[in-house]
């Protein structure tokens, strides 16, 4: 009798576990990604792509059960970091000109995972995240009246955008430059913790309101240069493609924004192809901001170590700039020539923006 009950219980349990999660997909409107598994370049902005301030090329992709040899990455086949956590969320947002003051403890209004990754669960065999997730202190001046830049810009590691959840986004890579969709365990929510414990998504999450079906999805929350970030449906009410959104994975159309009112401006969109989330920065970004970004590191690496490439004095480790732009460090060296760096005439030499290079250095422990 008893084997009997708990097969039955167990059946119950799984089919009631995978009903949830194709309900909440079915809100998002999509259970499949087009991932993106190969080294395709990010040296400048481009459709199907990231505009990095720190890696020239994508880093290919671990072995997963879930991700097809052609990219597609089938959502409901992934593990999650199981767990119901849940947070005191703190998040405003003052829209005083010329800014909007966003403010918050960077904790999410709904439920989490358990972090760190348990031993004993089905994620730590693919991705041991030894981080917890802790309180931050967001203080971000984002512009009320964001304007398009004439070149877009580099995307940084770190949050790249506020959610209206609390929590924030980071581009759609890892710390080994992979597709973090694809390759990295998340919870339910499609959250998780980097080191400094800042949860943070990567792409779309089903705990976010998703908006009514049929219709242009709701404002999921702002990106850095002061855009808004919106749901995956376009104006026709279907899963806007990338084929539709520019380089930067925007365009400008109608839509609501989170205060109610009709906006036809640009804005991101979030949806289920490659880069997710933004490509690059469309509008200006104030650069000083970028540096003030609490915890501005994006995923580590897995095992809890400093981040690679740190010599924790302030100076970049310049094997690390270099292989992070895809160059030699003897090439790297010849163009910087002697200290005091030149940057903008290294940058020259070497075929890439200035911006581009001081990233590099800043990421790679540089001040
Ligand atoms: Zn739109
Ligand atoms: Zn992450």
């Amino acid at each position: 009798m008893k084997p009997i009950k708990i097969s039955f219980l167990t059946a119950l349990l799984i089919f009631t576990t995978s009903v949830n999660a194709d309900q909440q997909w079915d809100k998002v409107g999509y259970t499949e990604a087009k991932g993106a598994t190969d080294h395709r370049s990010m040296s400048k902005p481009g459709r199907d792509t990231i505009y990095s301030c720190q890696f020239t090329a994508m880093g290919g992709s671990l072995s997963r059960p879930w991700v097809d040899s052609d990219g597609t990455v089938y959502l409901l086949k992934k593990p999650s970091v199981k767990g119901s956590k849940t947070w005191s969320s703190n998040i405003k947002f003052d829209e005083s000109n010329p800014n909007i003051a966003v403010t918050g403890n960077g904790l999410p209004d709904h439920p989490t995972g358990d972090f760190p990754v348990s031993s004993s669960s089905t994620a730590y065999k693919y991705d041991r995240n030894p981080n917890s997730i802790k309180e931050q202190r967001i203080v971000y001046a984002i512009p009320a009246e964001p304007k398009i830049a004439s070149n877009p810009t580099c995307l940084p590691m770190g949050a790249i955008g506020i959610a209206l959840s609390g929590g924030v986004f980071f581009n759609a890579l890892d710390a080994d430059k992979r597709d973090a969709v694809a390759n990295e365990i998340l919870d339910s929510c499609e959250g998780h913790p980097q080191q400094q414990g800042q949860y943070h998504y990567h792409h779309n999450s089903p705990c976010f309101d998703q908006g009514k079906e049929g219709e242009h999805s709701p404002q999921l929350g702002y990106a850095l240069d002061g855009f808004g970030i919106y749901g995956a449906r376009g104006e026709s009410g279907k899963i806007i493609t990338n084929k539709e959104l520019d380089e930067c994975h925007g365009h400008t159309s109608t839509a609501i924004d989170r205060l109610g009112n009709e906006i036809n401006e640009y804005h991101y969109h979030i949806n289920n192809e490659f880069p997710y989330t933004l490509g690059c920065f469309k509008g200006e970004v104030d650069q000083s901001m970028l540096e003030r970004r609490p915890a501005p590191q994006g995923d580590m690496r897995g095992g809890g170590e400093t981040r690679v490439g740190s010599s924790g004095r302030g100076r970049p480790n310049l094997s690390v700039v270099a292989k992070n732009l895809g160059i030699s460090k003897r090439e790297l060296m010849r163009a910087l020539g002697p200290p005091p760096p030149n940057f903008s005439s290294a940058a020259r030499k070497l075929g890439i923006s200035e911006s581009k290079l001081k990233e590099a250095m800043r990421s790679a422990g540089g001040r």
